[in-house]
């Protein structure tokens, strides 16, 4: 076999296209209640695009992307809009507008309530419409909508380096033709062309890839936002691929949800009773500012126990609300928001009868919003519908991401690459030492699912990480990065005795779930990853040179690095047993096992060093040496414990 030759191909691949955007390009907006994003695809699949440069400013990267959809003003202009605007909400509460989708295209009269609740003055503007008055002057929801629009157009065009004239732009599934057309108005004020609105739920699916091929699906999509619940039964037929179009259809079977139920919710259950209290506030303003702070304060709160089992809460109330200083568990929220999680599985209950199905007939639920990353959220929901959910991109990034797959499908750009009927590149699990255990190889025709069995290396280990990677390389140093997970809480057990059973998913859309469980606990840890995210065909036929290319340097270096571990727990075992029985034993044999054991020691440690400088053939046979120079040690061992057994047994 020659490993050599083909080295060239691989230095001169081209770069990937990933900064190849056309004139006119058509992006994707999620114009949401709370927030809005922009997605641009090309051949390598949809991308986020950073508008607010919050990398560079120390945003998390669990909102880089996310522009808050509000809006400041101050007399005839526009002050603030995005992240800017939503951190002087608490400041400059009667002027800044933020949830204005609430009213696009709504009647005055039927959003009573919500303008009532509302610390931005909401009144009856043109035909009884809805309107907000800031400084004696109405605008209309659709002017308010378009100022945010025009922010995210001018962003966009910086973030892809030409101008932005054309969008795709998402709503509810159950918006009527007047906010339909109120989210067209928006566009057209703001300068952009709405090639065509799109349901938010059909997003999500196209985000996924589902209708790129396969057999008619019904699709529940689950999705908490801020302030407002829906929940979709989609019918997909996937796309002819004779038709010239090759668009999938997607027909909603039904809709349902609650305009008053989001993370918004979630937060005031956190800070409880104080919520009412300002609610009584007689001020408008005051009251306003009261509410800002607290909505502020238990967002943040609800955001840390997504990831943590408690948080504590301290807060200098600057005299507007009570000082607060108190520590909050993950499971008291949970019984606490019980009831809000219950509202919204009985609105899917009612969804499935009004589309007159099953839950059993579901064939998949996909979350989104950002409040599913509440893991109350995603157990309940997967619990009532008695499966895993699709949760493999993020819940507050879908839908974005699905406007603008639905784009490029318009601009002509099919993504073809990521609607292979094979696995372009294999996926494997990291394992100890830095080397990569293939569970399922390139090539592979999808749906397919592969187990394997995997332990521990350090004696009383409690967590084990799991790392998913991609690639066709020996060492994990050399492949993709697609997730890292953890098992935790194992009760200790000495190194090798744990039994970690994986097993890696691959369903018909490509969508990667991997599930670990250790037997004798039981304890299980889960994740998704949609493996072709970002990757384009140049990638693939790259990765696929480079590996041809290190065969045979990559498979001495998995075996030197196999080895260690293996050589390791060796060392450990017979040093253990020799410091027993070091006494029953032939000196020439302790002295010779000793000298044997400094042998592979110092293999272990070039080894785990720079594998590449061990020699595997001579590792394995200082190994094997050490073996067969230790069995009598082992037997004295063996005879030891029986006469230890024969003696408490007396
Ligand atoms: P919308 O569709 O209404 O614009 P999003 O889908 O962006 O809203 O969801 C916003 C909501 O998600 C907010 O209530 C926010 O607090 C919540 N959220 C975001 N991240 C988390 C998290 N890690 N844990 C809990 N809630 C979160
Ligand atoms: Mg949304």
């Amino acid at each position: 076999m020659s490993g050599e030759s083909p080295s060239e191909k691989s230095q001169t691949a081209p770069e990937t296209d990933r900064g190849s955007v056309p004139d006119d390009p058509i992006v994707g907006i999620d114009l949401g209640t709370t927030n809005s994003l922009v997605a641009f695809a090309d051949a390598a699949g949809p991308r986020i695009l950073d508008l607010d440069r919050g990398a560079d400013e120390g945003v998390p990267s669990s909102e880089t992307g996310l522009v808050p959809s509000v809006v400041r003003y101050r007399g005839d202009a526009v002050e603030a809009v995005g992240r800017r605007a939503a951190a002087g909400l608490e400041e400059h509460a009667t002027r800044t507008v933020f949830s204005v989708k609430r009213y696009m295209g709504r009647r005055f009269d039927d959003r009573r309530d919500d303008a009532e609740a509302s610390p931005y003055q909401v009144v009856s503007g043109a035909r009884g419409l809805a309107g907000v008055e800031i400084d004696g002057r109405v605008r209309s929801p659709e002017e308010i909508s378009a100022d945010l629009l025009a922010h995210l157009r001018d962003r966009a065009s910086e973030a892809l380096g030409v101008p932005v004239r054309r969008a795709v732009v998402t709503v509810p599934a159950y918006f009527d033709d007047a906010q339909r057309q109120a989210t067209r108005d928006a566009g057209r004020i703001a300068g952009i062309d709405v090639v065509r609105i799109l349901n938010e739920p059909t997003a999500a699916a196209l985000a996924y890839g589902i209708g790129g091929r396969g057999d008619a699906e019904t699709i529940v999509v689950y999705d908490l936002g801020g302030g407002t619940f829906d929940v979709t039964v989609l019918e997909v037929m996937p796309a002819d691929p004779s038709s010239p179009d090759g668009e999938a259809i997607f027909r909603v079977l039904a809709t349902a949800g609650d305009t008053h139920l989001g993370g918004d919710d979630f937060d005031r259950v956190l800070v409880g009773n104080l919520h009412e209290a300002a609610m009584g506030e007689p001020d408008p303003e005051r009251r306003a500012r009261r509410l800002a702070v607290l909505r502020a304060v238990g967002a943040r709160a609800k955001v840390a126990l997504s990831d943590a089992a408690a948080t504590r809460i301290r807060l200098d109330g600057r005299g507007l609300v009570p000082d607060l200083d108190r520590t909050l568990d993950r499971s008291d929220f949970e019984t606490a928001a019980r009831p809000l999680v219950d509202r919204t599985l009985d609105a899917c209950a009612r969804a499935l009868k009004d589309a007159g199905l099953e839950r059993a007939s579901i064939d998949r639920v996909v979350l989104v919003g950002g409040s599913t990353r509440m893991p109350m959220i995603r157990k309940a929901v997967e619990s009532w519908f008695d499966r895993p959910a699709y949760v493999a991109l993020d819940p507050d990034r879908v839908i974005a991401l699905g406007a603008a797959v639905q784009g490029s499908i318009l601009a002509g750009t099919r993504r073809d690459a990521l609607l292979l009927d094979v696995i372009p590149l294999s996926l494997g699990l990291e394992t100890a030492g830095g080397a990569v255990a293939k569970l399922v190889v390139r090539n592979t025709m999808v749906p397919t699912r592969s187990v394997e069995m995997f332990s521990t290396s350090v004696d009383g280990q409690l967590n084990v990480g799991l790392h998913v990677v991609q690639g066709e390389r020996e060492m994990v140093a050399d492949c993709r990065s697609l997730a890292r997970f953890e098992l935790r809480g194992l009760p200790p057990m000495p190194a090798g005795i744990p039994q970690i059973e994986v097993v890696f998913n691959v369903d018909a859309n490509g969508v990667l779930g991997v599930d670990a469980v250790e037997r004798r606990s039981g304890r299980r840890a889960r994740v998704q990853v949609v493996p072709s995210n970002g990757l384009t065909r140049e990638e693939v036929d790259r990765i696929e040179a480079d590996s041809v290319t290190h065969a045979r340097d990559d498979m001495m270096v998995h075996r030197v690095v196999d080895l260690a571990v293996n050589a390791a727990l060796d060392v450990k075992w017979i040093t253990e047993a020799l410091d027993r029985v070091r006494g029953d034993v032939d000196p020439e044999v302790v002295a010779s096992v000793e000298s044997g054991l400094v042998a592979l020691r110092s293999l272990i440690t070039r080894a785990r060093e720079d594998p590449r400088s061990v020699d595997p053939d001579a590792f394995h046979a200082a190994k094997d040496h050490l073996d067969r120079a230790s069995m009598p040690v082992h037997e004295a061992s063996i005879a030891r414990s029986l006469r230890n057994d024969e003696s408490t047994d007396a």
